[in-house]
C-alpha cells in the first residue's frame, strides 16, 4: 500500500529510476475512483454555493510562515523549500487555506465578494515520514467560506460535509466536534495546559517538551502513546470558553442537532495548524488505524488580517483524498465502461478497420482497436485484455462482402451479426447498444 514493491523485472537493473520516497503513483483504478469523489464535490459543494478556485502550487515561503504559525511542525520541519534562481525562498503548499486566502485579498475578492465560498482540490506537499495513509504528496479537496461569524455557515458546512461523505458512500466514520476559543479565551487555556504539561514534563517527549515553551496546544495533537496517556488527564479547553465561544458553540450544536447530523463532542481536538478560532472539527475514519483523520477543519476568523486583508472570517476544512479512498467502498469507481473492439485479420482490413472504430468512437463508444496479422484466437484474447464485451471482426470474407462480423464476448456465443462496414456512427452504436443490452 505504501509504496509498490518495485516490479521485479526493474529490480535488477541498476539503470533504473524510481519514483521519490513517499512520492507515489495515482493508478487508473485510484484515478477512476478520485474522479468520482472530484465530481461529487462540485456536485455537492455546489448546492451550498461554492465554486473551484485553482491555485499555484509553488508560493513565497513567507505565506506559510506568517498562516500556518512558524511553531508548527509542518513550517518547522515539513516543507518543500527552495531558494528560486533570484534567491525568494519558494514553497511547496503544504496546504490550500493560505493560498486561498492569498487569492482572495490579490484578486479583489475581498472586495467585490465578501462572502465568496471557494473549494479547491490537488497536490499538497509535506516531508513527513510516510507510512501507510501519510505521504510527502496527498491530495486534498477543501473549501473555505469568508466573511460570516454568524454560527450558521458552520451548521451549514458540517451538514455539506456529512452530505458530501454520504454522497461518496463512505463508511465507519464519525464527525468529531470542539471548540478551541478565540483571542480571549484562548491564552487563559494555554497557561492551565502549560503549566500541567510542565508539572508532568517527564513523560512527555522532546517534541513535547519544545510545544509547551512555544504552543502548548499542540501537546493534545501529539501521536507519541505516552504524550497521548499523559494528555488524556489534561484540562480541555471547553472548561475555558469565554462566553462569547460558548454561545458560538452551543448555536452551532443546536443548528446541527436540529438537522439530525451525527457528531461527538472531542474536547481534546485541536487543530495542527495555529491559525483557528473556536469551531474545530475532524472526521475520523474508524478503520483507519493511525492516521485515521480523513480530514478536518475549522474556524480562522484571525487569518485573513494575519495576510494583511480586512478583518474577516473564515471557515473551511480539508479533506484527504487517499485517506477518503480508503473508507469508500471497494465497488466506488471500479465499474468500467464497456468497450467494443474493432479486430482486423488481415492487412487489407486496417484501413476499413480504423474508419470502423472512428465511427463507434464518434458515437461515444470505448474502442480497442487492434493491429492486424494475428489469428482469430491472438486478437479475441487482445479484445478481452481490453476488457471488450463485443468485438467487430474484419476477415477476408467480411472485407468481400463489405460486412464486419459483430460477436458477442461476454457470453462467449457466436452471436455473428453481420453489418455493412460503411454504416453510419448512430447504427453502429445502436447495434453495440443492443448487444451490451442498454449497459454501453
Ligand atoms: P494528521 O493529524 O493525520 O497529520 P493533519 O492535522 O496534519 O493530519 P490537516 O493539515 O488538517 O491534517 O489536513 C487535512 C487532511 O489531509 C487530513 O485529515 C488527512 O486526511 C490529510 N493529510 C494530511 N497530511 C497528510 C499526509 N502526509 N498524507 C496523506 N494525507 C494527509
Ligand atoms: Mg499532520
Amino acid at each position: 500500500m505504501l509504496k509498490p514493491a518495485v516490479h521485479p523485472a526493474l529490480m535488477s537493473n541498476p539503470d533504473t529510476i524510481t519514483a521519490v520516497k513517499g512520492f507515489r503513483d495515482v493508478l487508473p483504478d485510484e484515478t477512476r475512483r478520485w474522479r468520482l469523489l472530484d465530481e461529487a464535490a462540485a456536485r455537492v459543494f455546489g448546492r451550498y454555493g461554492f465554486e473551484e478556485i485553482g491555485l499555484p502550487i509553488v508560493e513565497r515561503t513567507e505565506l506559510f510562515a506568517r498562516s500556518i504559525g512558524d511553531t508548527t511542525d509542518i513550517v518547522e520541519k515539513e516543507m518543500y523549500s527552495f531558494a528560486d534562481r533570484d534567491g525568494t525562498s519558494l514553497t511547496l503548499r503544504p496546504e490550500a487555506t493560505a493560498g486561498v486566502v492569498r487569492a482572495y485579498l490579490e484578486s479583489g475578492l475581498a472586495q467585490r465578494d465578501p462572502t465568496a465560498r471557494l473549494y479547491y482540490r490537488g497536490p499538497m506537499f509535506r516531508r513527513e515520514r510516510p507510512q501507510r495513509g501519510r505521504y510527502r504528496q496527498f491530495h486534498q479537496i477543501g473549501v473555505e467560506a469568508f466573511g460570516r461569524e454568524d454560527p450558521l455557515v458552520d451548521a451549514e458546512l458540517l451538514v455539506m460535509l456529512t452530505r458530501y461523505l454520504d454522497d461518496v458512500g463512505a463508511r465507519d466514520t464519525r464527525l468529531e466536534l470542539n471548540s478551541v476559543g478565540d483571542a480571549v479565551c484562548r491564552p487563559v487555556y494555554r497557561e492551565r495546559l502549560r503549566a500541567f504539561g510542565t508539572a508532568r514534563l517527564a513523560e512527555l517527549c522532546p517534541d513535547c517538551h519544545r510545544r509547551l515553551e512555544r504552543n502548548p496546544l499542540r501537546i493534545l495533537d501529539c501521536k507519541v502513546e505516552s504524550c497521548r496517556r499523559v494528555v488524556a488527564s489534561a484540562p480541555v479547553v471547553l472548561d475555558s470558553l469565554c462566553d462569547g465561544c460558548r454561545a458560538h458553540l452551543d448555536a452551532v450544536r443546536a443548528l446541527l442537532e436540529q438537522e439530525s447530523v451525527p457528531y461527538t463532542m472531542n474536547p481534546r481536538l485541536v487543530r495542527g495548524l495555529d491559525y483557528y478560532t473556536r469551531t474545530a472539527f475532524e472526521v475520523v475514519g474508524a478503520t483507519l488505524g493511525a492516521q485515521n483523520a480523513v480530514g478536518g477543519g475549522g474556524r480562522y476568523d484571525g487569518l485573513v488580517a494575519a495576510l494583511g486583508g480586512p478583518d474577516v472570517s473564515g471557515i473551511g476544512f480539508a479533506l484527504g483524498v487517499e485517506r477518503l479512498a480508503m473508507v469508500v467502498p471497494a465497488e466506488v469507481g471500479a465499474e468500467i465502461p464497456p468497450a467494443v473492439a474493432v479486430l482486423p485479420l488481415a492487412p487489407e482490413a486496417v484501413g476499413p478497420a480504423f474508419g470502423l472504430a472512428t465511427r463507434l468512437r464518434d458515437a461515444g463508444l470505448s474502442v480497442a482497436l487492434e493491429p492486424a496479422g494475428r489469428s482469430v484466437k491472438a486478437l479475441l484474447r487482445a479484445a478481452d485484455r481490453r476488457r471488450a464485451r463485443v468485438a467487430f471482426i474484419l476477415g477476408e470474407d467480411e472485407l468481400r462482402a463489405g460486412r464486419a462480423t459483430i460477436r458477442d464476448l461476454v457470453r462467449h456465443e457466436d452471436r455473428r451479426q453481420a453489418l455493412a462496414l460503411d454504416a453510419p456512427s448512430a447504427v453502429l452504436a445502436e447495434t453495440v447498444r443492443s448487444m451490451l443490452g442498454g449497459d454501453a
